[in-house]
């Protein structure tokens, strides 16, 4: 038996005890927990407030389309970085105004259009983008320039370090209506020197500015910062080993009909995150604070930004989603397929599970809801199937061993799915409704369940003028 153990947050662990609530939504459900959002957010605060440079925290909204969450933020009193027409609608009817919202993402006209007329700031990515901005702006708009850093792999976000002169150029030749508040840039990475460099880029950034006599003051670096997945670090170590046997043939396969997961001659790097990672988010943020800038004589990050009295922004999204929603499912049937696999035949899609296609590497938790004495006591390895009909729709295509095989209406819950997981479903695909959402909120033990409004709530219309 091969674990995949997750970590599982305390309230959330406190709600799988309860599988008569759990089994109440209905299958499949998401669950989300806005009290671990703000756990998550303060431990982002505490961090941030051992540092005596003025900072601000922006919740990346695409993370989830919780209701809660936005609202837990706005509570919260931290900023809001939005990626869409209707996430810019979410957060204004959740209570946030305009200096506590941010634009970030690809910008079509619409959506720059209802920016500039918000007064939310506008992370632009692009030449075009400010100048559309310049041309429909009615009064100045805050903006932010995003630097595409050079790096091995080219992204297709930003502005080139190379292109920025002709921006600072258009901001001068705009000034009554681009208000540069300063640099930013996101990377997808956790390798922190090539977020250290992007730091030094933008500080060059800003001696070019003050040299054309702009006078930028923020630094926003975006988000990237990690979540802890797995309880057991070592376990999940273990299975990768054992699932390399698998694929060299000298131990049990444990990958659905020999799925590589990207393992080339049993090296390469695998398709799937790094479900070992024990660093959280806020590790990583101390980090690259406490990094030295060589551009900077070697002085730390956070010298560096107190001296020059430059503010940071953060766009935490999954950090800020971590443990805070699981993804309830129920058994539909188990047989046993050709290959003499064991499959468990769940009522849950692959694509709301796995994000992006990418394997989860996580072991759901089940709750056997039968007469106990009705189920043959002993593991099983097994792998999940899902509700589309379609070959390729199996919600996980490595096995996973079970204490015993789940019978029709047991439930499967997979933990930890609120970051780009449960919301980011490519397909609503063959007439499977969405799957709903419910807010759980616990105090002694107690849970209170809201419902959330989702999408319709992100929709409330705005008039053009
Ligand atoms: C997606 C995104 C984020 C959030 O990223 P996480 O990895 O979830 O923290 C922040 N900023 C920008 C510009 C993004 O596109």
């Amino acid at each position: 038996m091969h674990k995949l153990a997750p970590r599982i947050h305390p309230a959330v662990r406190s709600l799988l005890t309860r599988g008569d609530l759990l089994g109440s939504f209905g299958t499949p459900a998401n669950v989300v927990f806005p009290q671990v959002f703000k756990e998550n957010v303060e431990s982002f605060r505490e961090t941030l407030a051992r540092y005596p440079v003025a900072s601000r925290l922006f919740y990346a909204h695409k993370v989830n389309q919780s209701t809660s969450f936005v609202r837990a933020a706005a509570e919260a009193g931290i900023g809001i970085d939005v990626a869409s027409v209707g996430e810019l609608h979410h957060a204004v009817a959740a209570g946030f105004d305009s200096e506590r919202i941010e634009a970030t993402g690809p910008k079509g006209a619409a959506f720059l259009w209802e920016l500039t007329r918000t007064g939310a700031t506008v992370n632009v990515d692009n030449h075009w983008e400010l100048t559309e901005v310049a041309r429909v702006a009615h009064q100045a708009v805050p903006v932010l320039l995003r630097l595409c850093p050079s790096r091995g792999r080219t992204s297709r976000f930003g502005t080139a370090e190379s292109g920025m002169p002709a921006l600072l150029d258009t901001i001068l030749d705009h000034r009554e209506v681009l208000d540069l508040r300063g640099f930013s840039f996101h990377l997808d990475t956790n390798d922190l020197k090539e977020k250290v460099a992007a730091i030094d880029a933008c500080l060059r950034l800003f001696e070019s500015a003050y040299a054309r006599g702009l006078s930028p003051r923020v630094l926003d670096i975006g988000g990237g910062f990690r979540q802890v997945f797995a309880a057991d670090p070592d376990g999940f170590d273990r299975y990768v080993q054992a699932l390399k046997a698998g694929l060299a043939g000298t131990a049990e396969s444990l990958s659905w009909e020999g799925n590589t997961f990207g393992y080339r001659d049993l090296r390469g790097t695998p398709t799937f995150h790094r479900y070992a990672n024990t660093a959280t988010g806020t590790d990583q943020l101390r980090e690259i604070l406490d990094s030295p800038l060589p551009g900077q004589g070697g002085r730390p990050v956070a010298q560096v930004l107190l001296e020059n009295m430059i503010e940071l922004w953060l766009e935490p999204g999954k950090a800020l989603a971590d443990q805070a929603g699981v993804t309830v499912t129920g058994v539909e049937f188990t047989k046993t397929v050709g290959n003499e696999e064991t499959l468990v035949s769940l009522d849950v899609s692959r694509d709301r599970i796995c994000p992006a296609d990418q394997e989860v590497m996580l072991d759901p938790v089940v709750i056997y809801r039968a007469d106990p004495r009705t189920y043959d006591d002993q593991p099983v390895g097994v792998y999940f199937g899902g509700n589309l009909c379609l070959e390729r729709d199996l919600v996980y295509e490595h096995k996973t061993w079970l204490e015993r095989l789940p019978k029709p209406g047991d439930l499967v819950v997979f933990v930890n799915t609120a970051a780009y997981q449960m919301d980011l479903s490519a397909a609503e695909g063959l007439m499977h409704p969405r799957t709903p959402k419910v807010a759980a909120v616990e105090s002694d033990g107690e849970f209170r369940i809201q419902a959330e409004s989702g999408r319709d709530e992100c929709s409330t219309p705005t008039s053009p003028n």
